[in-house]
């Protein structure tokens, strides 16, 4: 992570192209655009790359998720699984649909617990949401043989490790839906976007209708198309699909610098007692945007995050006390800090948080420290920084 660190002449090239015609609409204006399809052409490169037969682009990775929801017809009352260590938009799109999010535990992949997936089931479950958080997978065959076993929907948040993957198939491809977020701080941005990937055809068909107000996108006047069921407007733009489409080529290449780095970091990490790496799943590559590692307890962990940022070593996380990607910090959610009101059903439903033992989750979140692997380091600054992470860290223990 992050791709706006190699913004460059294609990007600029991309964005030219639509502002040359000035139609920054993905659709209609068939006579305007000057053959310019940005959208439509990234997600032909994102089919391609990903090996699916769908992929539709939105406006962000949050809308991707709603909109994946909302095309499996996931909505009031029905239950979403979801890990306790993500970002807060896994919780936001559930709710967003009706629906309630039921929160699990995490393991030492740093993502969900299949046995605790297995524990949460009710009659209500509709879809498993497993995240593949800072560059590596949830056990998927794990999750898709529950899945599977329950007649449940696999539903991939892959906006942290897109690139990776999980027995030769890429992330987000392996469910009945991916989704990826090309935010400003993802592997690959659009300045804001999001995309969406499938092999089920009904989903795709419903997730672009769903994001464009229904519109079923028949013929070539706006105005006369039909909608067949109330959507709403999560479209993305022809200017962030623009720098998609560069960016998209590109990211094989960000992928091997960051394996180059990461690769760096791991080795010298090797050699300090007590740390252990996160577990990937039997069969997963990891897109190595984050090396993720186990300090023996709470306490040498809290010390160890303070040396490195008193170092200056920027860019590691520890999670356990960050305020959006877990769950301790979610009091909003818990205590259901709305504008407006929740529906009565997921409010009562919800009331399971404010009983519920994370403490597994908290065993492995306690002593994880995340460190994000940059484009942008020459050989000799991860060198030195890995080197110094080494020192730093053997000291703490
Ligand atoms: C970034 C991110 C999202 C949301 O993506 P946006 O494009 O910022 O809305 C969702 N899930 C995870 C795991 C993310 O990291």
């Amino acid at each position: 992570m992050p791709g706006f660190e190699l913004f460059g002449e294609l990007e600029r090239k991309h964005v030219n192209d639509v502002l040359d015609n000035g139609v920054l609409m993905r659709y209609g204006f068939d006579g305007m655009r000057n053959r310019h399809w940005k959208a439509k052409e990234l997600e032909a490169a994102l089919t391609k790359r990903f090996q699916v037969q769908h992929a539709h682009l939105v406006s962000s990775g949050t809308a991707a998720l709603t909109v994946s929801l909302a095309a499996a017809g996931i909505g009031a009352g029905d239950e979403v699984i979801m890990p306790t260590f993500t970002f807060v938009a896994s919780f936001e799109s559930i709710l967003m649909l009706g629906a309630v999010p039921i929160l699990v535990d995490i393991d030492d992949t740093l993502t969900l617990d299949p046995k605790a997936v297995e524990a949460a089931i009710t009659p209500k479950t509709k879809a498993v949401m497993p995240v593949h958080m800072c560059g590596s997978m949830a056990d998927l065959h794990a999750l898709k043989t529950i899945c599977d076993s329950h007649k449940l929907l696999l539903i991939e948040d892959a906006c942290q490790a897109i690139g990776g993957s999980y027995q030769g198939k890429p992330l987000g491809s392996y469910g009945d839906i991916g989704c990826f977020s090309f935010d400003f701080v993802k592997t690959i941005t659009c300045g804001e976007g999001g995309g969406i990937i499938t092999n089920n055809s009904a989903y795709a068909k419903h997730a672009d209708h769903y994001s464009d107000h229904g519109h079923d996108h028949v013929g070539n006047d706006r105005g006369a198309e039909s909608h067949p069921f109330i959507g709403y407007n999560f479209r993305i733009s022809e200017l962030n699909a623009a720098v998609g489409l560069a960016q998209v080529h590109r990211l094989d290449d960000f992928i091997s610098i960051q394996k180059k780095n990461y690769t760096i970091v791991r080795q010298a990490l090797s050699t300090v007692h007590g740390l252990t790496f996160r577990r990937v799943p039997e069969g997963g590559v990891e897109n190595y945007s984050f090396s993720s590692f186990f300090l023996p307890n709470e306490q040498t962990t809290r010390k160890a995050q303070r040396k490195l940022s008193e170092a200056g070593i920027d860019g590691c996380f520890y999670w356990y006390d960050n305020n959006w990607h877990y769950y301790r910090k979610w009091k909003h959610l818990s205590e259901q800090h709305v504008l407006g009101r929740l529906p009565s059903e997921t409010s009562e439903r919800l009331q399971y948080l404010q009983r519920a033992d994370f403490s597994a989750s908290d065993h492995w979140m306690g002593r994880t420290i995340s460190c994000l692997i940059k484009l942008s380091w020459t050989e000799e600054e991860v060198r030195k920084r890995a080197g110094a992470m080494a020192k730093i860290l053997r000291s703490a223990i």
